[in-house]
């Protein structure tokens, strides 16, 4: 076990800044993810703490130890990459034992421990019947899951893995997201776990850093993450579908200070406008609402807002309703069996004690 500790880490690559001024303190036995989408850095994050790449500027620790000058092997992390490379010559349970048997003296394990572990871990991960073939004879997908037995048989002090479930269809990958939470968990091995997928990271981490530009965006917990978003790209990445963004304006009305946007308006808290005044935001904003966050019906009521339906998605267990407010389409969670036509006149009711604002400027949130 583990901590790994980033400080202010930049990777450059010739002009391309791929990884920007990084902090990070990954504790000992958490499952950390790194979210984002494509080209965000995630990788070379994940390689840098590996020793696959030297940073530019910065300091690497692991477990206080640092590691900048360290050689991979030495560092005791194990890798699951998006290009696993198995040995071709080899048998997946050869595949799978590798690092076992190369370690065998260090480690003072006989061959039956050997042999038990890279059982149990393969009818964990569901290729215990496939043990005897070659990776040639493997589906992707298949191959995938042998590369991380091979990483998870070590126990080492921490698992690096960059989405090793990309290549795994729907069904099973969720089943093996349980899995290796269960296995991480009984483990208590620190994990470093690259996604771009927001639903695979909330499932499974204890906590998230969300990378955009090279740029760590907000860490925090799965719950911090939804209902604490730091800025608009937080806001917007996490949670599905995303959180509605409604331009509005800061003004004030006979010493009243509102939210004006489209169609309609609300008083805003004294304490949020002294906020506002003090850190120089506005006058434009975003007012961000989840989903779940308005309430969408038939009948007019004092604080309801007109709207039209454009279109209802009936998802099953829930509907989305897509309205248009104002100038701004905005989707609104309801229950299943809502329907709506298309074109028909609605009302809409904010629950604004969830409500977010967001500096359209520094994209930062306001509250
Ligand atoms: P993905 O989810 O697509 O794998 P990522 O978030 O892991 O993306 P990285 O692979 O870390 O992103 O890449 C970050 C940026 O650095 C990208 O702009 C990429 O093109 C660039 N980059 C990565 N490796 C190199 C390299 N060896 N040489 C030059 N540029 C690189």
């Amino acid at each position: 076990m583990a901590r790994v500790k980033l400080v202010n880490v930049v990777k450059r690559f010739g002009e391309v800044v791929a990884v920007d001024h990084v902090n990070l303190d990954i504790r000992d036995g958490e499952f950390f993810c790194l979210l984002g989408p494509s080209g965000s850095g995630k990788t070379t994050i994940l390689r840098l703490i590996a020793g696959l790449e030297y940073p530019t500027e910065g300091e690497i620790y692991i477990d206080d130890r640092l590691v900048n000058d360290i050689h991979p092997k030495d560092r005791d992390v194990a890798m699951v990459f998006q290009n696993y490379a198995l040995y071709p010559h080899m048998k997946v349970f050869d595949n799978i034992a590798f690092p076992l048997m190369m370690r065998r003296k260090q480690l003072k394990l006989s061959k039956d421990e050997i042999r038990r572990r890279v059982i149990e871990v393969a009818r964990m991960l569901r290729i215990e019947h496939l043990l005897d073939r070659k990776p040639s004879q493997l589906s992707g997908g298949e191959q995938q899951r042998v590369a991380l037995a091979r990483a998870l048989v070590r126990q080492p002090k921490v698992f690096l893995m960059d989405e090793p479930l990309s290549n795994l269809d729907a069904k099973l990958r969720l089943y093996m997201r349980t899995e290796l939470r269960r296995l991480q968990r009984r483990l208590g091995v620190t994990t470093i776990y690259v996604t771009h997928d927001q639903v695979e990271a909330m499932s499974m981490a204890d906590r998230i850093a969300v990378i955009n530009k090279g740029r760590v965006q907000q860490v925090g917990t799965p719950d911090e993450l939804y209902n604490k978003p730091a800025n608009i790209f937080v806001a917007g990445f996490i949670g599905v579908p995303p959180m509605n963004m409604i331009p509005c304006k800061i003004s004030v009305e006979d010493g009243n200070p509102l939210i004006v946007c489209e169609g309609f308006k609300k008083q805003l808290d004294r304490e949020i406008y002294d906020i506002i005044e003090k850190r120089g935001y506005g006058p434009e904003v975003l007012l961000g609402l989840r989903p779940e966050h308005m309430k969408i019906s038939r009948e007019k009521t004092v604080d309801s807002i007109e709207a039209e339906v454009l279109l209802t998605e009936p998802l099953g267990s829930e509907v989305i309703v897509n309205v248009k407010l104002g100038e701004t389409i905005v989707k609104i969670r309801a229950p299943p069996g809502t329907n709506y036509a298309m074109g028909e006149k609605v009302y809409v009711v904010i629950d604004w004690s969830k409500a977010h604002l967001f500096d359209r400027e520094t994209e930062e949130a306001i509250v």
